[in-house]
C-alpha cells in the first residue's frame, strides 16, 4: 500500500440496516444509497442494504437506479431528482417508482407511460418547509388532480407521498412539527380525494433516530446505513451502528529535523523541539480536507498525531515527536474502528461526517476497494 486505501465494511450496513429497522418498528426501510452510497460503492452497499432487510432503495439521480436494476436488484426502488428530461421511459420499464415533484414531471411521466402503455408508479414530493423538492400545499391539489385524472387513463398509480425535513438533526426543532403538521395535511388532501397510498415518507437518519412517531409507513434513512449518527447519541454508544468506511495510508518518508524547522507550505507548523516528521501519503487530491491542515489527527501505531502544517495535494506531514517508534512503512490510519472518525475529521475541516465520506469515497481511483 503505497498510496490512500479506503475500505468499506459491507457488514457493517447490513448490521446498521438491521439496527434501523428496529428503530423503525412497523415502518419499512428504505436504504438511500444515493451518490454512490455516499461514497461506499452503489452496488455493493445496495447489496449489503438488502441482506439488511431494507424493502426499499432510494437515489437521487434516475441513472443510479438503473444502475441498480442492470446490477441485478429486483427490489423497490426509489429515485427523486430529475426535471423534465427525466428517463421515464426506461425507469417504468425498470420498475422503478419516481418521485413527481411538478405537474412538468408528471406530464413527462404521463407521455412515457402511453407510449409503453405500461404506469408509472408514483410518489407525490410535497415541499413542506425545506424548500427544495415538491409541491407546496397550495399546489398540491392542482397536481393530484392531473395526476388522479392519469390514473383513472391507468397511466400512472399513485402510490406515495413525501417530503424531507430541513432541521432532523436539531430533534427539538420548532421546524419539524411545522413540517410534520403540513405533511399530514398533504396526506389529508390525497385522502380526501380517495386515494389510498402504499406508503408515507418523511424520515430521514436523525429523524428515525430519534422521532419515531414520525416515521408513517417508510423511513429514509442514509447517513445512519454507513454508521455514522447524523447526531450525537444521548446515551454515547453511536445508536449501536458500525461505521462502515476506512481510510488508510503509508508512513512513506521517516526524518530527524531541528527545532524551529518550518513544515510544508507556508510554514504554518514550526517545529517546537529537535524532533522526527512523518510524511504521509495522501492529499487533498484523495479527499483529506485541507482545511483540516494543524486540525485533524491521524493513528500510528496507537497513538494520534495531529496533522503539522499544510495538506498538500498527495501529501501532508506529522510530528512523531522525539524518540518514535514510528518506521516508513507504517500504516497511517486517517478514519478506522481504533483511529479517527469521519465524525472528527468533519469537526477539523468545519463540514459535516457526510462529506468527509463522500470525499474519500468518491474522488481518485484507489490503489484497491
Ligand atoms: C439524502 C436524503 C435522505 C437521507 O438523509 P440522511 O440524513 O443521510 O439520512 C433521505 N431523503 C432524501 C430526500 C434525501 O435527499
Amino acid at each position: 500500500m503505497s498510496a490512500l486505501e479506503v475500505s468499506i465494511d459491507y457488514d457493517a450496513i447490513t448490521h446498521n440496516v438491521e439496527v434501523l429497522r428496529g428503530m423503525a418498528e412497523g415502518a419499512a426501510v428504505m436504504a438511500v444509497v444515493k451518490a454512490d452510497a455516499y461514497g461506499h460503492g452503489l452496488l455493493p452497499a445496495a447489496a449489503a442494504a438488502r441482506a439488511g432487510g431494507a424493502a426499499w432503495l432510494g437515489v437521487a439521480q434516475p441513472g443510479e437506479a438503473l444502475a441498480l436494476r442492470a446490477g441485478g436488484d429486483t427490489g423497490r426502488i426509489f429515485t427523486w431528482l430529475f426535471g423534465t428530461e427525466v428517463p421515464a421511459r426506461a425507469l417504468i420499464a425498470a420498475d422503478v417508482d419516481m418521485s413527481v415533484s411538478s405537474p412538468e414531471v408528471l406530464g413527462a411521466v404521463i407521455a412515457a407511460a402511453r407510449d409503453l402503455t405500461r404506469p408509472a408508479r408514483i410518489h407525490l414530493a410535497v415541499d413542506t418547509g425545506l424548500g427544495r423538492e415538491g409541491v407546496t400545499l397550495h399546489d398540491l391539489p392542482g397536481l393530484l388532480d392531473l395526476a388522479i385524472a392519469a390514473q383513472a387513463e391507468g397511466l400512472v398509480r399513485l402510490v406515495g407521498a413525501w417530503s424531507h425535513l430541513a432541521w432532523a438533526d436539531q430533534p427539538g426543532h420548532e421546524t419539524i412539527d411545522l413540517q410534520a403538521d403540513t405533511f399530514r395535511s398533504a396526506l389529508m388532501l390525497i385522502g380526501e380525494r380517495g386515494i389510498e397510498l402504499e406508503v408515507r415518507h418523511l424520515a430521514n437518519s436523525a429523524c428515525t433516530l430519534t422521532r419515531p412517531e414520525l416515521h408513517f409507513d417508510l423511513v429514509r434513512p442514509g447517513i445512519a446505513l454507513y454508521g455514522l449518527p447524523p447526531i450525537e447519541d444521548p446515551a454515547g454508544a453511536a445508536f449501536g451502528l458500525r461505521p462502515a468506511m476506512a481510510v488508510r495510508s503509508t508512513v512513506v518518508l521517516v526524518k530527524d529535523v531541528p527545532a524551529g524547522q518550518g513544515v510544508s507550505y507556508a510554514h504554518q507548523y514550526v517545529t517546537p523541539f529537535p524532533t522526527t516528521l512523518g510524511l504521509i501519503s495522501a492529499g487533498y487530491a484523495d479527499g483529506v480536507f485541507r482545511a483540516a491542515g494543524n486540525r485533524a489527527e491521524v493513528e500510528i501505531r496507537g497513538r494520534r498525531y495531529t496533522i503539522a502544517g499544510r495538506v498538500c495535494m498527495d501529501q501532508f506531514v506529522v510530528d512523531l515527536g522525539p524518540a518514535t517508534e514510528v518506521r516508513e512503512g507504517d500504516v497511517a490510519t486517517l478514519i478506522g474502528p481504533d483511529g479517527p472518525t469521519a465524525t472528527d475529521w468533519a469537526e477539523a475541516a468545519d463540514t459535516i461526517n457526510y462529506e468527509v465520506v463522500c470525499r474519500f469515497g468518491g474522488l481518485r481511483p484507489k490503489e484497491s476497494a
